[in-house]
């Protein structure tokens, strides 16, 4: 358990931090527990000093964007959660380098607002995005994206911090963005670099209007959730990548509830939780979906929404 000595760690740089910290409550999930301690850092000198801090005493750290694809149990974590939520990590910078083609986005900018504001401007590259909703930094952690494109796509390159707080920048070249997934393994994504090009604003505005209609018609986005709760898995027989949703359909799991949670039936790689309900049922039901799933079809689903438990430390900054 993290005790308000580690706070002590933290006092002389410049962040501001939260104790018990509603980050379950927070979270689109909207349930789910609290961090012992959150940390907003003000700039990227005392976001590196976090980090090095927290491998140096050993102290768990992890990192929140706008937690749309997070599940946080209900006893909360342990250890440091950092939000890049301050206006040094959310700036947009037009001509980046030089180059009326590049934008840089801090990562703790919203996706929505940055692919609107560059919309505003003339300037295409995003909008496959829209209704996605993460800031750029867990965007490009997930390589988020679907039926119109991933953010992969669209980066020039991607600036990190080490695990030893250190600075690394990636040009596109060095990057893999495959489904859902990137092969950067510095814990913490501090910008992005994207490729923009001119474009009509009037046509733009009406092509991310269609993407929104899009994403309404075909999810429950009304509904408390962190999005798809599993990767689409490879068809064992095909060896195409297949929609989790459709099997978890065929498996007649469309309306499965379990305590407050709830395979949506609108679309049922959703899981939904009722407004006041657990996180742990969230938890419960996705692994009676992956078991029922592996009885019936042979398939083994695999979460894509990433889970933080007290302990468990798999999910935070190795240290
Ligand atoms: C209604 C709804 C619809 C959705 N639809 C889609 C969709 O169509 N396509 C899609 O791909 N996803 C979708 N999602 C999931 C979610 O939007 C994406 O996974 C998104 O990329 C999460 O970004 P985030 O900032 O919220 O990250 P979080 O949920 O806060 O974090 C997710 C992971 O990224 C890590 N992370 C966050 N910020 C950083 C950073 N700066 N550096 C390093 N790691 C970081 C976290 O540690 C965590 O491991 C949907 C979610 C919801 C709620």
């Amino acid at each position: 358990m993290t005790t308000r000595t580690t706070s002590g760690l933290f006092g002389d740089l410049a962040v501001d931090a939260e104790f018990d910290a509603p980050i379950g409550r927070d979270s689109w999930f909207a349930v789910g527990g609290t961090a012992d301690i959150l940390l907003h850092p003000h700039d990227a000198d005392a976001l590196s000093e976090i980090v090095r801090r927290c491998r140096r005493q050993g102290v768990p750290l992890r990192i929140l964007g706008e937690g749309a694809n997070l599940l946080i149990d209900d006893a909360g974590v342990d250890g440091v959660v950092v939000r890049l939520d301050r206006p040094a990590f959310r700036g947009l910078e037009r001509n980046a380098d030089g180059d009326i083609e590049l934008v840089r986005v801090g990562a703790g900018a919203d996706l929505a607002k940055t692919l609107m504001e560059l919309a505003r401007s003339g300037l295409a590259g995003l909008e496959a995005l829209m209704g996605v909703p993460a800031s750029i930094g867990g965007a490009i952690r997930m390589n988020a994206g679907g039926a119109f494109g991933s953010i992969g796509d669209a980066v020039h390159a991607v600036a990190c911090l080490d695990a030893h707080g250190a600075a690394r920048l990636y040009p596109a070249s060095e990057l893999r963005f495959d489904y859902r997934r990137t092969n950067i393994t510095d814990p913490i994504v501090t910008s992005a670099v994207f490729r923009v090009t001119p474009d009509d604003p009037v046509g733009l505005r009406a092509r991310i209007k269609e993407i929104a209609a899009y994403k309404k018609s075909t999810q429950p986005l009304a509904d408390k959730s962190a999005g798809c709760m599993f990767r689409n898995p490879t068809d064992p027989e095909t060896g195409e990548r297949t929609s989790a949703g459709r099997i978890i359909d065929e498996c007649g799991l469309k309306g499965f509830r379990l305590g407050s949670a709830l395979v949506s039936p609108v679309h049922a790689n959703f899981i939904t939780v009722d407004r006041g309900g657990r996180a742990r049922d969230a938890i419960r039901l996705g692994d009676e979906i992956i078991r029922r799933v592996r009885d019936a079809r042979g398939i083994e689903l695999e979460r894509e929404v990433v889970v933080w438990r007290r302990d468990d430390h798999e999910a935070s900054v190795e240290s």
